[in-house]
């Protein structure tokens, strides 16, 4: 079955009296060059088992099921279960949960279905949900090598931006600290049906095997983070007074231990530079 073929896609999804929901996120992929090429640059090769977030009608999961050992994915939707059944179900490597990704047990799901196979995952990402779902993934330490992902242009322009520019935000800090993350290409509006009313970009995040703070550094951090980038016009220095009560003259003096000008604002420093000043900062308080 061609799931890129629309008016095949029209005559399943009518068949089941099913209406895109906006609220899900629904915008099914209906360009044929697309799919293929998330999967082959999203590691589904032999080898490898696939988690993927939101199947809608299958279209993705089906080229990383004829690439991957195993597909494991997630959805939400139940009006698609009898959907996947019709288009996918001569699959056997293929495995559907019911549920929301953000409650769902992923470990689990990983550690049973993907043992002794590498893992990986790659989406078409409801956008509602992009950075909570990028960041559950990686605070939660699940044992993926990457992520492969289509999100909106302006979320993957967020996304990799380099720490230390004025395009950076906490998410940036937040993937950079996990990861490596690069834009691997555009996708434009026409290529969904509905089509959406912004262009999307696939991005990849290669996870760190190892973490450049201790587990107890790592919430301080993030409590600092999301401080600076809260109040970002202000200086770091008032804004981690403001927000986390930090002393001024904490943070001066962890700032000029750095080398680092006391006027500095979040956007300005570097992963590493964040990384320091937050250990620094820690052990005063
Ligand atoms: N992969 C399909 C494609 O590319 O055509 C569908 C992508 S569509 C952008 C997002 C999918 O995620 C929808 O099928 C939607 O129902 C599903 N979804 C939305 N919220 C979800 C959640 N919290 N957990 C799991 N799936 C979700």
């Amino acid at each position: 079955m061609n799931l890129t073929n629309i008016s095949t896609v029209k005559d399943i999804l009518s068949r089941h009296g099913f209406n895109f929901s906006k609220g899900l996120g629904q915008n099914f992929i209906i360009n044929p060059d697309i799919c293929p090429k998330i999967a082959e640059m999203g590691s589904a090769e032999k080898g490898y088992g696939i988690l993927e977030i939101g199947t809608g009608i299958g279209v993705l999961t089906k080229e990383l099921a004829l690439r991957a050992d195993k597909v494991s994915a997630v959805e939400i939707d139940t009006r698609l279960m009898p959907v996947l059944q019709e288009t996918l179900g001569e699959f056997e490597n293929i495995k559907i949960y019911n549920e929301d990704v953000m409650k769902a047990d992923l470990r689990k799901i990983i550690s049973e279905d993907f043992s002794g196979l590498k893992a990986a995952v790659c989406a078409n990402l409801p956008y509602y949900i992009t950075s909570p779902v990028i960041m559950l993934l990686l605070e939660s330490r699940l044992p993926i090598d990457s992520i492969t992902v289509m999100v909106q242009k302006e979320a993957a322009q967020r996304l990799c931006a380099k720490v230390g520019s004025r395009d950076s935000g906490a998410i940036t800090v937040g993937v950079n600290y996990y990861g490596t993350v690069k834009q691997l290409f555009g996708v434009s509006r026409g290529s969904f049906m509905p089509s959406p009313n912004v262009d999307s970009a696939v991005i990849r995040i290669d996870v760190n095997k190892e973490m450049k703070l201790e587990p107890n550094e790592e919430k301080f951090f993030f409590r600092m983070v999301q401080a600076g980038f809260s109040q970002r016009r202000k200086t770091l220095a008032n804004a981690l007074y403001s927000i986390m009560g930090l002393p001024k003259n904490d943070v001066y003096s962890a700032l000029s231990e750095l080398g680092i000008s006391e006027s500095v604002r979040i956007e300005a420093l570097t992963m590493e530079q964040l990384t320091d000043l937050s250990k620094r900062l820690m052990t005063i308080n």
